[in-house]
């Protein structure tokens, strides 16, 4: 890790040709070119996905993953355009999950790989609505309310790194456990939720920032008159998450949603499971075997519930350019600077920043024609996309 090297292509935000060098795996400098340096490709920093279960075949939820298959799974979501991401546990038995949860820590902590690329710990369960539709394919039967000593247990699992606590204000006890969550330094989103418009505007009172994937996680037919879609859209003071495949939230929802709400207060994530990065065909997700079609439509075999998706996160930012018909600059800013900031800090390209960033050549009906990842000034494998 760590060469030196440079690159010119046009800034993705100002669109002039720039020079960007970097030494021992960091961006060095950065210094626009004369025009003659005329080039199609872009420079863009590196994507940020704050939701991931499992990739390239590898399921995150399982126990006693080998760090082999984690840093595989890694590398092919770095290929992907993919720099960093919050690894995420669902619905299990607590006790379980913060096993699991020490277990990936360890492994983390073993690799300078790992310790950059998983910015920390998305928690989704089992703190949610056990309703159906709501539970989605979290198993309702190891749902329950947060406790105090919960909350203190998954700080002390997790050291100090970020966390991302995904929860149902309904359940009994959610209140205190987000301000607690809060004060000890987690990030709280609320999700499967069916809460109230007031209880919704108390948990952001509380401290609660983010809504966890919009359009999902309740069930497909709504009251017209009142629910959890208009409520959440309805709460100032709450960043959403959409999954950007065009088959979780329909194409004119998702354009609605950026309609109603201020650009800054939408980021993407792609909610990948094992299949993801991987051919369709049978996969689990935790004690689950999820079918993925040809389309990538991920179900439990004879069910309409979607258990995450297989979207591969470079393939969510063009996706969402398809659905908004917007410049791709645009829709890479939902995937990239806006859930880093949400979840940790701005991540731009500027000296001293790591060197993650992403080549690309667009056609001029802004669709990926070509791309080329560098995580600490190395190229990433395209073989291995
Ligand atoms: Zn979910």
């Amino acid at each position: 890790m760590g060469q030196a090297g440079e690159v010119i292509a046009r800034d993705w935000e100002t669109g002039k040709a720039i020079r960007l060098q970097w030494e021992g795996g960091r961006i060095a400098r950065l210094e626009t070119v004369p025009a003659l340096a005329e080039t199609e490709w872009w420079v863009a920093p590196a994507l940020v996905d704050l939701q991931v279960n499992g990739y390239a075949g590898v399921d995150f939820q399982r126990d006693a993953l080998f760090l082999e298959d984690l840093l595989a799974a890694t590398r092919r979501l770095q290929a992907a355009g993919c720099a960093h991401y919050l690894l995420t546990l669902v619905t299990d038995e607590w006790r379980r999950m913060m096993e699991r949860l020490r277990h990936l820590r360890a492994l983390r902590t073993q690799s300078p790989e790992l310790r950059d690329a998983i910015l920390g710990w998305h928690i989704e369960g089992p703190f949610l609505s056990a309703e159906p539709g709501f539970h989605g394919t979290h198993n309702p039967a190891w749902m329950q309310n947060p406790t105090a000593a919960h909350i203190r247990e998954l700080r002390e699992t997790t050291g100090d790194d970020p966390v991302l606590l995904t929860l149902a204000p309904e359940r009994n006890g959610s209140l205190a456990a987000i301000e607690l969550a809060v004060a000890l330094g987690m990030k709280v989103s609320l999700g499967h939720t069916d809460a109230p418009a007031a209880l919704l505007r108390e948990a952001v009172h509380a401290g609660a920032t983010g809504f966890t994937h919009l359009g999902n996680g309740c069930p497909a037919r709504l009251d017209r008159h009142d629910n959890i879609l208009w409520r959440v859209l309805e709460t100032p003071g709450l960043i959403v998450s959409l999954i950007p495949d065009q088959i979780h939230v329909s194409p004119a929802l998702f354009r609605l949603v950026h309609r109603l709400l201020s650009s800054e207060s939408i980021f993407y994530v792609t909610d990948a499971m094992a299949a993801a990065g991987a051919p369709a065909g049978r996969y689990t997700l935790g004690a689950l075997e999820i079918e993925v079609g040809p389309r990538q439509v991920v179900q439990l075999p004879g069910s309409t519930n979607y258990a995450g998706s297989a979207l591969r996160p470079i393939d969510g930012v063009f996706r969402a350019v398809q659905m908004l018909n917007c410049p791709w600059q645009a829709a890479w800013r939902h995937f990239s600077l806006l859930p880093a900031a949400f979840m940790v800090r701005r991540m731009v390209l500027a000296p001293g920043e790591p060197a993650n960033f992403c080549l690309l050549r667009t056609t001029s009906e802004q669709q990926l024609q070509e791309l080329q990842v560098y995580i600490h000034g190395t190229p990433v494998d395209r073989g291995s996309r």
